[in-house]
């Protein structure tokens, strides 16, 4: 603002500054709600969020939206609910009129969308409203003109109907800021689809310009995770449904379920992210910020993953009484609901996943009942059937074998597999053979190795796809991830070099490697300066003894420089195992044996997130007999 002394220049004329007092007056409730109309409506899709939620207040089952011009022109809820009584319908239409709550306790542990009484008041106050409503015990209808107040008998079945029409007419000036009719119409359908996907139970039908939309038929299923999956698939598409994972977590206080769609599947835009605070729709950094550590390190690049997340919690733990439109909310307990929306989200995305992308999900392998069925050896029964020529040596195949334990266990004899990995060890070879069918094994039976990079194996859905380094360092880094978190404070298990690698090192990473020397204790690691130009590697983890100790260092000094050495903090941290992990883990090219090949794919079996590399790419795919048959038109 003008802030000088001199009220002469031209600006001054168009902000005064200088007002002769006024008299405080109370404003005119017309006013009143125009101002509160700037706060609640800000576009026609507001109005539509807004008439619907009354809708399902009043327990419909059918909600109707008719819209004209993107909703400028016209926007029409038609519902099937309870309706309003004829001596209510003036009412309504006031500000601060509500049927839903009566005092504080109520307002504290409110159930309905709606509670503020002011939004028909609003829109009425900056467009032409009118009201047709009917309740059970009418004879029938009546129609409230909302401008000229007057109230006339009108057929209509038990329900209500709200028009609104030209929509910031007496504002034309917040009319200026709206868009194009497609826009506008975008976000109608945008707000529709949020109250679709909380409801599955009640059905929705929109219009524009007297052709049909949308319609999604309501879902009888009284099981919440099949309606929702139902309801998913109509309005988000059966893609959305092919490429999500359930979400269920049961907490005393918080309790969080929905779906989340696979990272390979995380969009440019965050488009696709609907969060419901007992059943309303909301934007929630806590939330989303929890939805993004849990994706952190599946999701490529600045990738914004998908999902329909529901948070149900005791109403007197979150206020939703901060924003006039109800979008924001606020939890008693940020980090308690924090807390519950990662945990759950953690668990869908670890559960190791088999079978095809179309094919029912086959049941999560779990790690704590171990089962006598998961150890079947490798080739058994190939090598019966096969002539000889093409058979697999049993006896070293089966050598091979990954007895499945009890989840703990097998975090602490990893090290070992990993190393059983490319070094075979006598250990191994003590396991009994036990005669299992190899299709039990969710990625099958390794049976060749393409151009240096691929695994194929053989499984009962048909053929599996592995990007064995993506796959090998996703494995690695979860091992390294486990490592540190089980040692808490203690360094990662190292491993002395029998000779220090030494290699010719910048001033940069000699600086780095004395200024960091704890962090890389902690990692398991000791780098320490040879002459005034070299390095010595002296130690590495014993996770990665089988890598190049000089790139490892290399890779983890360039690292170091780029954080404040200080405080590596758990994110830097990842990032730091990730790196160590793309070192540790079998490089393209390498030859592999078939029994190498399976031990990895068995390793797979057992590694939380093993479904992605550390970049969020695939680590394998399925391609289905059905899927090969299509290539050859078999059967058609
Ligand atoms: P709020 O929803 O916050 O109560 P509104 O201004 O949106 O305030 O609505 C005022 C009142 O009008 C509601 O409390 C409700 O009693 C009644 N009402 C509005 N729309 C409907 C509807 N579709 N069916 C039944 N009653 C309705
Ligand atoms: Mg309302």
């Amino acid at each position: 603002m003008n802030t000088g002394n001199t009220p002469t220049s031209s600006a001054s004329s168009l902000v005064p500054h200088t007002q002769p007092r006024r008299a405080i007056r109370e404003l005119p409730d017309e006013l009143i709600s125009q101002i509160a109309a700037g706060e609640v409506v800000e576009r026609p899709a507001s109005v539509v969020r807004e008439l619907v939620d009354n809708a399902l207040d009043a327990a419909s089952r059918n909600i109707v939206v008719r819209l004209q011009a993107g909703g400028v022109r016209l926007i029409a809820v038609e519902d099937d609910g309870f309706g309003i009584p004829r001596d209510e319908l003036t009412t309504a239409l006031k500000r601060h009129s509500t049927s839903k709550i009566s005092n504080l306790q109520e307002l504290e542990s409110v159930g309905t969308m709606g509670f503020r009484g002011e939004a028909l008041a609003a829109i009425a106050s900056i467009a032409e409203v009118s009201l047709l409503s009917r309740t059970a015990d009418a004879a029938h209808g009546w129609l409230l003109n909302a401008r000229f107040g007057d109230l006339q008998a009108a057929p209509r079945t038990t329900g209500t109907t709200v028009e609104v029409r030209e929509l910031f007419y007496a504002t034309p000036a917040r009319r200026k800021f709206l868009k194009s009719d497609a826009t506008e119409l975008a976000h109608c359908l945008e707000a529709v689809r949020r109250h679709a996907l909380a409801r599955p139970d009640v059905g929705f039908t929109v219009w524009h310009d007297g052709k049909l939309l949308e319609q999604w038929r309501a879902c009888v299923q009284d099981d919440g995770d099949t309606a929702l999956a139902q309801r998913l698939g109509d309005v988000l598409s059966d893609d959305f449904l092919a490429e999500s994972l359930p979400v269920r977590r049961e907490g005393s206080a918080v309790h969080v379920w929905g779906r989340i769609g696979l990272p390979d599947v995380a969009r440019a835009r965050a488009d696709r992210q609907f969060a419901y605070v007992n059943g309303r729709y909301v934007r929630d950094k806590v939330i989303s910020h929890a939805v993004r550590s849990a994706f952190e390190d599946v999701l490529h690049g600045h990738k914004q993953p998908v999902y329909a997340l529901f948070i149900d919690i005791d109403p007197a733990r979150v206020d939703v009484n901060v924003h006039p439109t109800k979008i924001e909310v606020r939890f008693r307990d940020g980090r308690e609901v924090h807390q519950a929306v990662r945990q759950a989200l953690d668990a869908a995305l670890a559960a190791p996943r088999a079978g095809a992308d179309n094919a029912p999900a086959p049941a999560p392998i779990t790690f704590a009942t171990p089962t006598p069925t998961a150890q079947p050896p490798i080739g058994a029964t190939t090598s019966e059937h096969l002539p000889g020529f093409w058979s697999v040596p049993v006896a070293s195949a089966a050598a091979f074998q990954t007895p499945q334990r009890p989840r703990d266990d097998v975090i602490g004899h990893q090290v070992r597999d990993l190393q059983a990995l490319w070094r075979p060890t006598a250990a191994h070879l003590e396991q009994p053979p036990v005669e299992h069918p190899s299709d039990l094994w969710p990625l099958g039976r390794a049976i060749a190795q393409l151009h240096g990079i691929y695994i194929l194996a053989e499984n009962a859905q048909g053929l599996v796809l592995v990007d064995m380094h993506a796959a090998h360092e996703r494995i690695v880094y979860e091992k390294l991830k486990q490592q540190v978190g089980v040692q808490a404070d203690r360094p990662l298990p190292s491993q002395p070099l029998l000779i220090p690698a030494t290699f010719a090192a910048t001033p940069t990473e000699v600086a780095t490697a004395e200024t960091c020397i704890d962090t890389l204790t902690q990692l398991g690691l000791d780098i320490a300066p040879f002459s005034a130009q070299t390095l010595a590697v002296r130690t590495v983890p014993s996770t990665l003894a089988q890598g190049d100790a000089v790139e490892l260092a290399r890779s983890v000094l360039a690292e170091l420089a780029q954080h404040d050495a200080a405080t590596v903090v758990q994110r830097a941290h990842n990032e730091l195992l990730a790196t160590m992990a793309c070192h540790g883990a079998v490089r393209a090219n390498r030859k592999l044996t078939l029994e190498e090949m399976n031990a990895l794919l068995r390793q797979m079996e057992h590694t939380e997130r093993s479904d992605q590399c550390n970049h969020g790419r695939p680590t394998w795919r399925q391609l289905s007999l059905k899927e090969l048959d299509g290539l050859f038109l078999r059967g058609r």
